[in-house]
């Protein structure tokens, strides 16, 4: 009986087929070693699907760039065969379902490492700035992963890379620091063991020296723009229509060293289809917190009011309260947050901005300066409260 082959907690003959026939020097992949795969094709031409085939060769898969529609939340489907899976979260965002999930905040590699797939997306965040920032966050925890047995390879898919590119322009980036920086998590992260397999629908979309460093140049249907000049030696082996017209499961890979093959892939069973809504289908319920506004000279934001709310318990008296804020506010600002603060408590229940930054204020009214003044003035005792003891509770 022949012996079974695993990867991760698959069996390897269960896995989607890949056919590759060699056409020149010898081909064969090296799904055992970290490897960058970088496919190249026209919308819908089933660039997704063999990099999730490819994905699905590893041990372990890390689906963190992906794109607006949830696509990377496919390996949840009882399909993918993969039932050992963390999503991560933004730390201001619930996700509840049926598998691990874990806050940004939280992230650390050793935990990470015990995963068959990490995923993020999307829907996660409660803004692109704070999915930025996570997704940035995770893929750095690959840095940390100092040791690995060979052959333990976690496969990174990066979906359309031109997306990673305007995604590190947004956390305020230059243009050529954010290329700088994408290269070299596409040639240093293989040190931690990690492949990378990152698609894009132009040639010119991503620079020469990141597609220099692919091991694997994969092309699927390219259409009437065909190869790039610096590939048209491979129209010896391949004729142009081929590579213009090829069906969605056919592919044509140039290996590092030259060989090249042709090959087809099957369909993925778990892969996204078009117009499908991941989240429901799965029964992912994602709820995001309030947002904090930040403070400008002409608005006081969230955290600011919760600093006025807490120097005023404190100090007692508006004018001490502005003199010790910085940068510095007038009095009538603070007794208008003060204000603000126990009129929204009346009103709603609550204060807004003590709810989203510090929950044990948000039901606490505060003594206002008039009501304390006119206390001391009535009281005979000579210690004045502050309004700290003389919080009431409604
Ligand atoms: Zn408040």
């Amino acid at each position: 009986m022949p012996v079974k082959k695993f990867v991760g907690s698959r069996e390897w003959s269960d896995l989607p087929r890949i056919e590759a026939q060699s056409l020149r020097w010898g081909f064969y992949w090296e799904f055992h070693r970290p490897r960058r795969y970088f496919y190249l094709g026209i919308p819908e031409s089933g660039k997704s699907e063999l990099n999730e085939s490819i994905a699905l060769r590893h041990p372990k898969i890390w689906d963190i760039y992906g794109s607006k529609d949830n696509e990377g939340l496919c390996w949840c489907r009882e399909s993918s065969g993969l039932d050992d899976i963390l999503l991560v979260h933004g730390d201001n965002t619930d996700v509840d379902c049926s598998w691990d999930t874990c806050k940004v905040q939280d992230l650390a590699m050793r935990n990470l490492d015990r995963y068959e797939v990490v995923i993020t997306s999307h829907a996660f965040y409660s803004s692109d700035t704070k999915k930025y920032n996570g997704v940035e966050l995770l893929a750095d925890q690959g840095y940390e992963r100092k040791t690995w047995r060979p052959g333990d390879i976690i496969y990174m898919v990066m979906r359309e890379t031109m997306n990673v590119l305007f995604a590190k322009i947004a956390m305020g980036l230059n243009e050529k620091d954010a290329k700088a920086a994408l290269l070299y998590l596409f040639r240093e992260i293989r040190h931690f063991g990690f492949s990378v397999g990152a698609d894009s629908l132009r040639w010119t979309g991503i620079d020469k020296e990141f597609r220099d460093l692919a091991d694997y140049t994969i092309f699927k249907r390219l259409g009437e723009k065909g190869l790039p000049r610096e590939k048209w030696f491979m129209y010896q082996y391949i004729a142009p229509p081929i590579f213009a017209l090829m069906p969605i499961n056919r592919f044509i890979c140039l290996r590092v060293d030259g060989a090249i093959s042709m090959g087809w892939n099957q369909h993925v069973p778990c892969h996204k289809e078009e117009g499908v809504d991941l989240l429901a289908e799965l029964g992912i319920r994602v709820t995001h917190g309030l947002e904090a506004k930040d403070s400008t000279a002409m608005f006081v934001g969230d955290d600011e009011h919760v600093k006025i709310i807490e120097l005023y318990l404190k100090i007692g008296t508006t004018r001490g309260v502005a003199r010790a804020l910085v940068p510095k506010r007038s009095n009538s600002t603070v007794a208008g947050q003060i204000q603000r603060h126990n009129q929204e408590i009346l009103e709603r229940g609550q204060c807004r901005s003590c709810q989203i930054a510090a929950p044990d204020h948000a039901k606490i009214l505060v003594k206002s300066p008039g009501e304390l003044a006119r206390e001391a003035a009535t009281t005979p005792a000579l210690n004045h409260p502050t309004p700290a003891e003389a919080i009431q509770r409604p």
